[in-house]
């Protein structure tokens, strides 16, 4: 039988699971504060040894581990690999800034959405992450820095808007009190624009930052850039942003990276027409270039530039500083490749 995990389940639900062992009822408690501060069963000193090894028997603790790292010469940046206990792995990011730790987490083994410029979606989708496998990703992390992961942005492998359930229930675990109490305005959600969730989402009283990966000022350039684009046109996908300012009271950041095909600085005023008015702020990125598809990314003068034509434009914007660059860390660059390449 599969072990069932349970860094996934809400303290209710977890002393439901654990109903039929009889055990008094603050061990529920304790055995969902351990987990939370990532121990295993074995570590859980305050229980008895024979219930530890029940635990054992019966269920997952901590369903992620690290199986390789590699850290970066320039800014310390560090890239893991995990592995899943199903044999998949994902990558992560670990980046230090002077406000402390940030993780770039995975919510996907691939991507199905098929962005030409990305890595991550070059063998597809395998599967989705369970919200258990989101928290035990930060756990690992807490391993290897001096202080706990205090930001988060889901902008790892996958689509966070494909695997809905289990990112919301993820994002209410990680930052419930009993939990690692991460601040929900800590963490950001990038998605490629997936309508229906978005609005779904605004809605869920968790105001996280909201990303939208635009990178382009029209469905033209869209559409060759992010098969999405032909789901649901950039005036949809503006709107259920709009939704989610008014719902939330927070600015959406639309993320642009710059390459050849949408870097022109007619493309900017045309951007800033789309945004004018809106409560945004712009991140641009020069595209980091994959080795699989032909997208090239700009030289320094045309992203000063682009920046400028928004700026003249009073739209905010700033240039996402780059880590990790010399680890394949970079955004776009993650990827399922371990298992293929052994
Ligand atoms: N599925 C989510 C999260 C993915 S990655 C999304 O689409 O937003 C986070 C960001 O990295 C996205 O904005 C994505 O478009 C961007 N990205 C992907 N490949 C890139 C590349 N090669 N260079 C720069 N940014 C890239």
């Amino acid at each position: 039988m599969k072990k069932k995990e349970l860094l996934g389940l809400f303290p209710q639900e977890l002393a439901e699971e654990l109903r039929p062992l009889g055990l008094p009822a603050f061990r529920s408690a304790q055995i969902f504060q351990w987990l939370h501060r990532g121990a295993g069963f074995a570590d859980m000193t305050n229980l008895p040894k024979a219930l530890r090894t029940q635990l054992e028997e019966s269920f997952v603790d901590q369903p992620v581990s690290i199986l390789e790292k590699r850290v970066s010469k320039l800014d310390g940046t560090v890239k893991m690999l995990y592995a899943l206990r199903d044999g998949n792995c994902v990558e992560g990011v670990l980046m230090r800034y002077h406000y402390g730790y940030t993780l770039c987490l995975s919510t996907q083994v691939g991507c199905r959405m098929g962005c030409a410029f990305c890595a991550s979606t070059l063998g597809g989708c395998v599967r989705s992450l369970s919200a258990a496998e989101m928290l035990g990703q930060i756990h690992c992390a807490n391993t290897l820095a001096e202080e706990h992961v205090s930001n988060l942005v889901l902008m790892g492998s996958g689509e966070p808007f494909d695997n809905y359930d289990e990112v919301v229930r993820f994002l209410r675990l990680v930052s419930c009190e009993e939990g690692l109490h991460i601040g929900l305005r800590h963490i950001s959600l990038s998605t490629c624009g997936l309508v229906p969730q978005m609005r779904r989402f605004a809605e869920e009283g968790l105001p996280v930052t909201l990303s939208l990966s635009l990178h382009a000022p029209n469905d033209v350039i869209r559409r060759r850039l992010m098969p999405v684009a032909r789901a649901y046109s950039m005036d949809e996908v503006l709107d259920a942003c709009r939704y989610y300012i008014e719902k939330t009271g927070r600015r959406v950041i639309f993320e642009y990276a710059l390459n050849e095909m949408n870097s022109a600085p007619e493309h900017a005023a045309e951007l800033a027409g789309r945004l004018r008015g809106m409560q945004c702020h712009v991140n641009v990125i020069p595209l980091n270039t994959v080795a699989e598809n032909a997208i090239q990314g700009v030289n320094e003068a045309v992203v000063t530039r682009f920046m400028q034509e928004l700026e003249k434009r009073h739209i905010s914007v700033t240039r996402r500083r780059e880590m990790g660059d010399d680890i394949d860390g970079a955004c776009g660059q993650l990827r399922r490749h371990y298992l293929e390449e052994q």
